[in-house]
């Protein structure tokens, strides 16, 4: 019987051990988002494929589509990206766990593909604050495609035009006007300006007050905690030396 290949683009986010002798792969792909495959044989030594899945980086992928699973017939690492220390390897999960736990399966998405393939290999390598500037951004810009944007500009109540202070509520995704509400968690004026620089998806060069950006990772930290209604063990294990 001849399958169908299906072929993609794909970074591995994440393994765990599936039956003898094979493993299921959770794949971010340039195709099909987020999809699971299972390898077989990838645990016998000199595998082909074993080495091709192990690495981080871009893999070329073909598989075929089972009754109950997708399964790697073939891998092929394009575009390695090298962790050099435990700074990028927390970094790298965080964004897998993003991933992992926050996006639908097998749901095609251009725009989360180029986010990863941009932000990974820009934060491996680079001092820790870059790190917390590209999680940042990854992780607004996340929540834009998956319906909870960060809302900026205007109160989320009244409408009025927003100025200092910045007083987030967490249940309008937005901030609220003094006339509207006293309270709610409050960003400086840096971290705010950051925050709308970071929601724009056409950001070239990021450029950040080390303040304002630790007080902004901060602030994802509990807007991620509040969205997804789960905590994100990662996230805090990267701190500034
Ligand atoms: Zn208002």
């Amino acid at each position: 019987m001849n399958e169908k290949q299906f072929k993609t683009r794909a970074i591995v986010i994440g393994k765990r051990n599936w039956r003898a002798e094979a493993l299921l792969f959770s794949l971010y792909t340039d195709s099909y988002g987020l999809i699971e495959v299972v390898a077989e044989g990838v645990l016998k030594i000199q595998s082909k494929l074993a080495g091709h899945l192990s690495s981080l980086g871009i893999v070329e992928v073909d598989f075929v589509q089972g009754k109950a699973f997708k399964k790697l017939t073939h891998a092929y690492l394009v575009e390695p990206y090298e962790i050099k220390d435990e700074a990028d390897y927390t970094f790298v999960n965080i964004i897998f766990e993003l991933l992992n736990k926050a996006m639908p399966a097998e749901e095609k998405n251009e725009f989360v593909w180029r986010l990863l393939t941009r932000v990974l290999p820009r934060g491996l390598g680079s001092a820790i604050e870059q790190k917390k500037l590209l999680l940042n951004m990854f992780a607004l810009q996340l929540t834009q495609v998956l319906g909870y944007e960060v809302k900026t500009g205007n109160c989320a109540r009244c409408g009025k035009e927003l100025s200092a202070p910045y007083q987030f509520k967490f249940e309008e995704h937005g901030f609220v006007c003094l006339s509207c509400e006293k309270g709610g968690h409050v960003l400086s004026q840096n971290a705010y300006e950051l925050l709308i620089a970071l929601n724009k998806k056409d950001l070239q060069d990021l450029q950040a007050r080390k303040e304002a950006n630790e007080e902004l990772y901060r602030f994802v930290e509990r807007y991620l905690n509040y969205v997804f209604e789960r905590k994100w063990g990662s996230w805090e294990m990267l701190n500034s030396e």
